[in-house]
């Protein structure tokens, strides 16, 4: 149900998809499935065959979202990753840590990755100024476990171009992300943005 539908009661539903044709991501094309109450993590494996990168993750994840930026882990064919946070303390290589390596130093977001199959198992934040410090970023399609927090919106959505996707296939995209419910952002949602300036602001000051 799109946002619209939230604010004004409309329940045409899914009957009114029109872009279901659109592919996003696996984990969501055929619609979201929710959390189980109570779930508490799971584990993590590359794609490898043999001996796999495998994480352990201690709790639920939070701010499940696709993402179309061109840094984040896509699977084959998809346009979108999809990808979520947990406290860094709560994500632990547990096999095969000899296996990863960071994707590109120089980012603000460390992505540890497989060398073996290019899996991207966890992305972290070292700058203690930043404002996601603490929170690691994690692909919980790589775990055979169900309840996980579902995807809830879509961020940086037009940069899905940069990765090649031709403009005039936006408006369908966009079209079924607002059909599943992942309101369509061109940066991160609202209250990640916010999250973000409050940051800055206690940084700077003029907020205390
Ligand atoms: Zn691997
Ligand atoms: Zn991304």
């Amino acid at each position: 149900m799109g946002i619209l539908d939230k604010l004004f009661g409309g329940d045409e539903g899914p009957s009114a998809a029109q872009y279901s044709h659109v592919k996003i991501h696996p984990q969501v094309d055929n619609g979201i499935t929710p959390a189980r109450p109570g779930f508490a993590g799971g584990t993590l494996k590359c794609k490898c065959a043999t001996n796999p990168v495998v994480v352990k993750i201690g709790a639920q994840t939070a701010h499940n979202h696709v993402c179309g930026c061109t840094k984040c882990w896509k699977p084959d064919g998809a346009v979108f990753s999809q990808i979520a946070v947990v406290a860094r303390d709560q994500v632990q290589v547990t096999e095969n840590a000899d296996k990863l390596e960071v994707v590109d130093a120089s980012a603000a977001i460390q992505r540890h990755a497989c060398k073996g199959c290019g899996v991207h198992m966890y992305g972290r934040i070292e700058n203690t100024g930043h404002p996601f410090h603490g929170l690691d970023f994690v692909h919980t399609e790589l775990s055979s476990e169900t309840g996980w927090s579902p995807a809830e919106f879509a961020a940086f959505v037009s940069s899905i171009i940069e990765s090649g996707v031709d403009p005039s296939r936006m408006e369908g995209i966009r079209g079924r992300l607002r059909e599943l419910g992942l309101e369509p952002y061109d940066c991160l949602s609202p209250p990640l943005m916010d999250a973000i300036a409050t940051h800055v602001a206690k940084q700077k000051g003029v907020l205390k």
